[in-house]
């Protein structure tokens, strides 16, 4: 099957950069790119018409939770535990993940890949579909939905715990307990690597930097050095961690992972804002700190601002992390999961944060969600396109309510573009989304299942919280419920 597009604007790669091609072509040719340019000559199945349009590289989300993420909506805006520093990880969060049922975990999979692709995200990185549905149902998940995925075991030897009421630390459960999960990590990398039509990318997942011990640390390094697979670890997430990590090491969480051996050109870090010299830690760096030893490394920081700007924070910054030489890739990690809106935001807080117009400009943003996300996982023939890449494509409609007047199509996907705005996506050159219509999956009875299965999620959490609150005590209502007649 020979598929064209014909688009008014194409973001194509001159094997250098990305370059805009005005009134191009782009032949699909099974899942390769086969040509681009300005006409074609040769024989096309299938004509996609795209006259308004940009024809973009698929975008790559380099941090999901696929199976949690959906039941943060409407739940963790406007609160945070001040003790925490506005995070909610260890309090909010959970009461609710505990609320959730075994089977609430399939509808949300399916729903964040659905709200992912209508994105115009064609590749995640996605932890924790594995831990709660299993590798089998998460493969053919992930197959089913047609997306491209990487995927893999949660590995720790560590868990969080508290005395007192806002004293968190780890508490360690011994080096077997964290080895054991390693192997059967090396098992899934083994067994799924290329499952789906070659669109799993099986990896390893250490869990937090405060909860992988050095010694577990290391012997991750050594394994994915043997298998070579990508690795994702959270670090440098939160104000509590950094501050634990000093107090437990004397060590940034990005200084422990260089000093274990675990930071590396393979190694994906969600999400490495809290680093030394960061205004909220008040903790100046040596030297030239942990973005140097970032960018020495090769690692990727995922730089997902939605779910820290809903806490009143942000990296500082996307730009000056470029600068330094660090690899940035952009992720979710909340609800919406909407790279459009993601990207949007990492302009925006970059430019905040350096209180600079020059600063999260659309092509850095636009890189960093296409080429970036590619490096991170090793894919040069991902996040661009060009003649021998893989057909990962998102099409999106600039002449709309959203986009109009538009005169450069990548400060208006940075900008304007939403959702309703992607009429196309292609992943390993099949449509799954076509006409803005999802093919994969009936998006009404997905949206009416979502529905349902949170209220029941919401309905438990007083079971689950600490101090057994109920939902709207621990996220009120925005506006107090009225009834007129009573
Ligand atoms: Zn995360």
């Amino acid at each position: 099957m020979v598929i064209g597009i014909k688009g008014k604007w194409i973001i194509a790669h001159d094997g250098e950069k990305p370059r805009l091609l005005r009134d191009g072509v782009v032949i699909v040719e099974g899942k390769k790119i086969t040509h681009v340019g300005k006409t074609y000559n040769g024989k096309v199945d299938k004509w996609i018409d795209a006259k308004t349009h940009v024809v973009s590289p698929g975008f790559i989300a380099t941090h999901i939770h696929g199976a949690s993420a959906p039941k943060d909506k409407s739940f963790i805006d406007d609160v945070g535990a001040r003790h925490f520093y506005m995070s909610s990880l260890g309090e909010n969060l959970t009461a609710l993940g505990k609320s959730i049922k075994p089977e609430d975990f399939h509808v949300f999979a399916k729903y964040s890949m659905a709200e992912l692709l209508k994105s115009g995200c064609t590749t995640m990185v996605e932890i924790g579909m594995v831990g709660t549905l299993g590798p089998e149902t998460t493969v053919k998940y992930i197959d089913e939905m047609g997306m491209r995925a990487v995927e893999g075991c949660n590995i720790e030897d560590g868990s969080w715990t508290r005395n007192q009421k806002a004293n968190l630390y780890t508490e360690w459960l011994g080096i077997e307990h964290g080895m054991k999960l390693l192997d059967e990590a090396e098992k899934f990398v083994k067994k799924y690597d290329g499952a789906a039509d070659g669109r799993i990318i099986a990896a390893m997942y250490p869990s937090t930097v405060d909860k992988v011990s050095a010694e577990l640390q290391k012997a991750v390094r050594e394994k994915a050095n043997q298998l070579k697979c990508p690795v994702s670890i959270h670090a440098a997430q939160w104000v509590v961690e950094f501050q634990n990590m000093i107090r437990m090491y004397a060590k940034t969480p990005i200084e422990f992972l260089h000093e274990t051996g675990l930071l590396g050109p393979d190694l994906i870090i969600g999400h490495g804002w809290a680093i030394a010299g960061h205004p909220l830690l008040a903790y100046p760096p040596e030297g030239e700190g942990d973005l140097k030893l970032l960018a020495e490394s090769g690692a990727t920081v995922s730089h997902d601002p939605l779910v820290f700007v809903k806490r009143g924070n942000k990296m500082h910054s996307h730009s000056q992390y470029l600068e330094a030489g660090v690899n940035l890739g952009i992720g979710c990690d909340t609800s919406p999961q909407d790279m459009l809106n993601e990207m949007r935001m990492a302009s925006y807080t970059s430019k905040l944060a350096d209180w600079s117009c020059f600063s999260g400009s659309a092509a850095e943003i636009h890189s960093s969600a296409t080429l970036g996300g590619a490096r991170a996982i090793g894919r040069k023939d991902l996040g661009r396109i060009t003649p021998g890449a893989t057909a990962d494509i998102a099409i999106i409609n600039m002449e709309t309510l959203n986009n109009v007047p538009c005169r450069d199509p990548v400060k208006a996907l940075v900008n304007s573009a939403t959702r309703e705005d992607v009429t196309h996506v292609m992943v390993d050159g099949k449509l799954v989304i076509e006409n803005g219509e999802l093919l994969v999956i009936d998006e009404a009875k997905l949206v009416s299942q979502v529905q349902k299965t949170t209220q029941a999620i919401w309905d438990r959490i007083p079971e689950n919280h600490y101090l057994g609150q109920h939902s709207d005590v621990v996220s009120p209502q925005s506006y107090e419920p009225w009834d007129p007649d009573q």
